[in-house]
């Protein structure tokens, strides 16, 4: 959403009639407004209450507005100056909207707040808004500052590649994804550093988190256990699986590197390994060439020809599928009994890629299974940081060119807690924030 410009907000806050516009003129580049603000009838001390004032000289003041005429908009404003004979404290006419202390409207910075949250690189914006690069920084300093997010029921925890020359060589993000936000983003992932962070946050807070998700990292099952002790530790489900498509993968490899790459059996199994990887009940449309039998056939009967070209294929893709078919369908009350007989089939294998996933899947058991409790009607997972780590990938590309963490913090917090954040840059509610020169 983007705010009126600051001379019709002014025309809408005029009951009294006080604006008088004396000139306004549009060129090739910009738009320029000439006004003259009357006094009330009665003026009153804004410190004392006072209706003892009297008029202390004129003065004016040139406003950069938002666009009007699709040009950049100055507004010169004359107003009067009063003091007050009773305080002698000196002060300026007003309307509610205007602030004769700044140069800049506020339906421009808050504009430029709203671009803020959009993939726009602070350069584009002040071209866009016709001010100085340095402009855009102070007002995204001054006004997005965020504290870190209470935690909720659910916590995701994950790291993503820090900007170059920061701090930690990855960051460290804590999200909530039952309200979609991010509670705070880590310079670094280092466990001592997480452990000092969260060592602040009050027990009260920790005690209320039910769900912690991350990935197999064995510094997170410490992290959990000294902090979030009424928490079931989940491990996210789209990371285990990426194991057991790894070892299918890397059999179809091994088999297909071993007939020549012109072979009928190395085109069927290199070009059809997302077929195979795909739980079968997945597959959309039914036309596909096969290398085989060089011709359009079903995924089914690729599927055939395919794992018919090596029994170790054959066996990779049924103990894949078997385990796609069981993180889909099993419940949580049977998802020990499956897991284990899983464990057991894949000690069987031919394959050495899936025999050695069993010592991991032993070792991430109990938290694996937890990933099958139902959280309302939903299964909890870290799915919803991708959408997260595909807009810090944006954030870093328009941040090019600097490399300061706390701004790439904030922007990230605001550009995907915008519903938070939009409180904070209410209109009524604005205030300057304290400057970070951190
Ligand atoms: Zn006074």
């Amino acid at each position: 959403m983007y705010y009126k410009s600051l001379i019709e907000t002014l025309k809408d806050e005029d009951t009294d009639n006080r604006i008088i516009l004396n000139e306004q003129v549009t060129d090739a580049n910009n738009c320029y407004i000439d006004i003259t603000l009357v006094p009330k009838d009665i003026t009153i001390c804004p410190n004392c209450s006072s209706t003892n004032v009297i008029k202390y000289g004129k003065k004016d003041r040139v406003i950069k507005d938002d666009y009007l005429a699709n040009r950049p908009t100055f507004i010169t404003i004359h107003y009067n100056r009063f003091k007050c004979k009773d305080c002698l404290k000196l002060f300026n006419d007003t309307l509610p909207s205007l602030n004769p202390k700044q140069s800049i409207s506020m339906t421009l910075k808050l504009n430029i707040l709203e671009d803020l949250k959009l993939d726009c690189s602070f350069s584009n914006i002040a071209k866009k808004r016709n001010v100085s690069i340095q402009t855009v920084i102070d007002i995204f300093e001054s006004y997005v500052n965020f504290d870190r997010i209470p935690f909720g029921e659910v916590l995701c925890m994950d790291e993503f590649k820090n900007l170059k020359h920061s701090q930690g060589k990855y960051a460290f993000v804590m999200f909530d994804p039952n309200h979609h936000t991010i509670n705070d983003v880590l310079p670094d992932r280092i466990q001592a550093n997480i452990d000092e962070y969260l060592y602040k946050i009050n027990w009260h807070e920790k005690d209320k988190v039910k769900y912690v998700i991350t990935d197999m990292s064995e510094s997170y099952r410490t992290l959990i256990h000294h902090h979030f002790k009424n928490a079931t530790h989940i491990i996210d489900c789209f990371h285990y699986l990426r194991y057991v498509e790894d070892a299918l993968n890397n059999v179809r490899i091994r088999i297909q590197s071993s007939f020549k790459n012109n072979s009928k059996e190395y085109k069927i199994l290199k070009r059809n390994w997302r077929i195979l990887s795909t739980y079968y009940m997945d597959i959309e449309g039914d036309n596909f060439y096969n290398h085989i039998q060089m011709k359009n056939t079903s995924a089914e009967q690729i599927i055939i020809d395919a794992t018919t070209v090596h029994p170790d294929i054959e066996e990779a893709y049924s103990l894949t599928q078997e385990f796609l078919r069981g993180v889909r369908n099993v419940k949580y009350e049977n998802a020990e009994t499956w897991l284990n007989s899983w464990i057991e089939s894949i000690l069987k294998s031919n394959s050495k890629e899936f025999v050695d996933l069993a010592n991991m899947f032993k070792n991430w058991k109990m938290e694996i299974i937890n990933s099958f409790i139902r959280f309302g009607d939903k299964r909890l997972h870290n799915g919803y940081l991708e959408g997260i780590n595909n807009k810090i990938k944006v954030i870093k590309r328009i941040a090019y060119g600097y490399s300061n963490f706390s701004h790439f913090r904030n922007r990230i917090m605001y550009m995907i807690n915008s519903d938070y954040v939009f409180k904070m840059v209410d209109r009524s509610k604005i205030s300057r924030r304290k400057r970070n020169h951190k």
